[in-house]
């Protein structure tokens, strides 16, 4: 599959690393499969983001950080950030959207919440993953399409169709 679809000519991975990277999708397809209904039956959902996806890393970003959560607070300074671009989609549907710096926040947050989409890279992924089953959260989960910790990128067409309307 991944000579078929020139995953590693298009990702510059090399064969075993490009292998990894679909073998992670398919597990994220399956567990999102797996627990939809579930997730589909919450009430009350959150919609976690990752920090690198803002559209400034440094100071123009002009979101407030309250450490207490901790989540920074998108003060939607440019229509073209995709984590406005999400925040607005999401809030539209019911959902408290938290932009995160990390993962070791995340049961702070869940124990607030029945159902949870994460946007997140690989290895975040997992750890959430860990999380929601020690926490019997309902999970849903969207990979980075661009990694690397700064101007990240998520697409925006699975967050729709991931996130389900609440009202
Ligand atoms: S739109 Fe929000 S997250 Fe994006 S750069 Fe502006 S304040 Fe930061
Ligand atoms: S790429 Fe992954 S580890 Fe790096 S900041 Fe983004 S979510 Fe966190």
């Amino acid at each position: 599959m991944v000579e078929k679809f020139r995953i590693g000519e298009i990702t510059g991975l090399n064969i075993s690393d490009a292998l990894k990277v679909v073998e992670d999708l398919i597990d994220v397809y399956v567990k999102n499969l797996s627990e939809k209904e579930n997730f589909l039956r919450t009430s009350k959902r959150t919609l976690l983001l990752p920090h690198c996806s803002r559209k400034f890393m440094d100071n123009k970003c002009q979101a407030r950080f309250d450490p207490e959560v901790p989540s920074y607070y998108c003060a939607h300074c440019s229509s073209d950030c995709l984590i406005h671009q999400a925040i607005t989609l999401a809030e539209k549907r019911g959902y408290d959207v938290y932009v995160i710096a990390g993962g070791s926040c995340i049961p702070k947050i869940l124990k607030n919440y029945e159902g949870i989409v994460g946007v997140a890279c690989c290895e975040e992924m997992k750890l959430g993953t860990d999380h929601l089953k020690s926490m019997n959260v309902a999970g849903q989960g969207v990979f980075l399409t661009k990694n690397g910790c700064a101007n990240t990128r998520f697409n925006l067409d699975s967050l729709e169709k991931i996130c389900e309307p609440l009202n």
